[in-house]
């Protein structure tokens, strides 16, 4: 259902690309990083010995992309061809056109992709500040429920926000984040001392890992979850001889320079992607039984100067609207579904193509998506939540509000809720007004009524969204947050 990558980059004269200017727009930052990081690119396993036993459980991969908007791919109608592979991918299976995160903040929302919880359910709440709390032990994952359905289960982190601190190692017989031990050299960007090799890990060190974890043989099937990190900041780039193959248009200015970091880091994440691919469905042929479901998508999108912002953490379509992509043995090719679907819709669909069955499921709020993927439709729509809840990533950037806020998707219709200063809230029709730019809300008080009733139904818990501050955080904890962006 897959097909192998090519890794053919384009070439140009020395010295004309993005290399260049990326070093100029950050003071020498992403030079040091390209020259420091090890640029030598994967070896990708030849081992095809790896097998499964099981006639009818496929192997379940999930890839989340973090900080990776939906428009910069293909399949979305990108028109620069930065992923050629999760394209291939897209066409061989299914597309959510309309699919939500639950957050726009790294954990929360990688938590409700793993429990198929609301955050308000799985009670991985804050990052920012003096807040953080972690996924509680009681809350069930598809790592804990799979393994305990006989999958070897292993996950792969390019960051310290997935790592075990926020306790998404729950499940998993292996859990690699091996860069949280390592020290590398220090990094001076913009906002100061950057340790990155503490933090994160480029795609190639994360997909060499993998691949050697593949290779392995096995009896069963597996659930492997590899996290890839490179958009997230342009801290950690791709290797240099990528970056100086770019051709760059005239006079870029520092913003343009930045645009184009961000799409060549998503180019050598879908390179390094595709080797772990052509690997997966060497193996699936080589095997000839159950093959694999693999799913993609993102964490969470990234505001690249829209709505005055150069990050994620709120609540607006280029962050929230994320990539999802559904490839596996069972899902006729070519599929899109335009319906509205969440990150919460993962896990039960994975439950039920890995063939669990309902008593093994722990609660889950999520929906399977194999209804919408066979063409049904659904008498009630799914409702999209998020939230963003985060308030020290406002309150320290100037002109921008430090209120509570939470989404509600109901079809074309967004609504987000202001939870301190209602008259603030914003209702946008997205069929006529897909940017966000015309506010209904003081327009369209039926509407705002009907959707503020339907968040009020989810029990969100307006009054009980604060966890308790934490006064116990470690100091390196502190110092890895800053160091990725989160406390500056
Ligand atoms: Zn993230």
């Amino acid at each position: 259902m897959i097909s192998q990558t090519s890794s053919a980059i384009r070439t140009t004269r020395p010295g004309s690309g993005l290399l260049c200017l990326a070093a100029i727009a950050f003071s020498g930052a992403i030079a040091a990083c390209g020259g420091g990081e090890d640029s030598t690119a994967p070896s990708a396993s030849t081992s095809t010995s790896a097998a499964f036993s099981s006639a009818d459980r496929p192997n379940i991969i999930i890839i989340t992309l973090d900080t990776t908007r939906a428009d910069r791919f293909g399949c979305y109608g990108y028109s620069k061809a930065i992923t050629p592979n999760l394209d291939r991918l897209a066409e061989g299976g299914a597309l959510f056109s309309r699919a939500y995160a639950q957050a726009a903040v790294t954990p929360v929302s990688h938590a409700s992709m793993m429990t198929g919880l609301n955050p308000y359910g799985h009670g991985l709440r804050v990052l920012h500040g003096t807040e953080l709390t972690r996924l509680a032990e009681k809350a069930v994952t598809l790592a804990e429920v799979l393994a305990e359905q006989g999958y070897d289960t292993a996950a792969f982190l390019s960051a310290f926000p997935v790592s075990e601190y926020f306790g998404f190692d729950q499940g998993f017989s292996v859990f690699d984040a091996e860069f949280l031990v390592q020290t590398r050299e220090t990094i001076i960007s913009d906002g100061g001392v950057v340790n990155t090799g503490m933090n994160q890990r480029r795609a190639d060190k994360t997909t060499r890992r993998a691949l050697d974890w593949l290779a392995r043989d096995r009896d069963t099937p597996y659930l492997l979850w590899v996290h890839y990190f490179d958009p997230h900041d342009p801290f950690v780039g791709p290797p240099t001889e990528l970056l100086d193959s770019i051709p760059l248009p005239e006079g870029l200015d520092r913003e343009g320079v930045l645009l184009e970091l961000y799409d060549a880091e998503i180019l050598f994440m879908d390179q390094q992607i595709g080797l772990l691919l052509g690997e997966i469905e060497k193996q699936s042929e080589s095997d000839g039984q159950a093959g694999s479901v693999i799913a993609v998508l993102s964490d969470h999108g990234e505001g690249l100067g829209d709505h005055d912002w150069w990050s994620h953490g709120k609540l607006y379509e280029e962050q929230i609207n994320i990539p999802f992509i559904l490839n596996g043995p069972t899902i006729t090719p070519g599929t899109q579904v335009d319906d509205v679907v969440r990150s919460i819709d993962l896990m039960p669909t994975l439950l039920e193509l890995a063939g669990v069955a309902q008593e093994a499921r722990p609660p889950i709020e999520g929906l399977s998506l194999l209804p919408l993927i066979r063409g049904e439709s659904e008498t009630t729509p799914r409702l999209a939540y998020a939230d963003s809840i985060s308030k020290l990533i406002y309150a320290q950037r100037k002109n921008h509000q430090t209120d509570r806020l939470f989404m509600l998707v109901e079809g074309s219709l967004k609504f987000i809720l202001h939870l301190q200063h209602p008259e603030q809230s914003e209702l946008y029709d997205l069929a006529t007004d897909p940017k966000e730019l015309i506010n209904l809300y003081n327009e369209r008080p039926r509407d705002v009524r009907r959707l503020e009733a339907s968040l009020d139904a989810l029990d969100f818990g307006r009054t009980r969204m604060r966890p308790e501050p934490r006064d116990d955080i470690p100091g390196d904890i502190t110092k890895r947050l800053e160091a990725l962006g989160y406390l500056k």
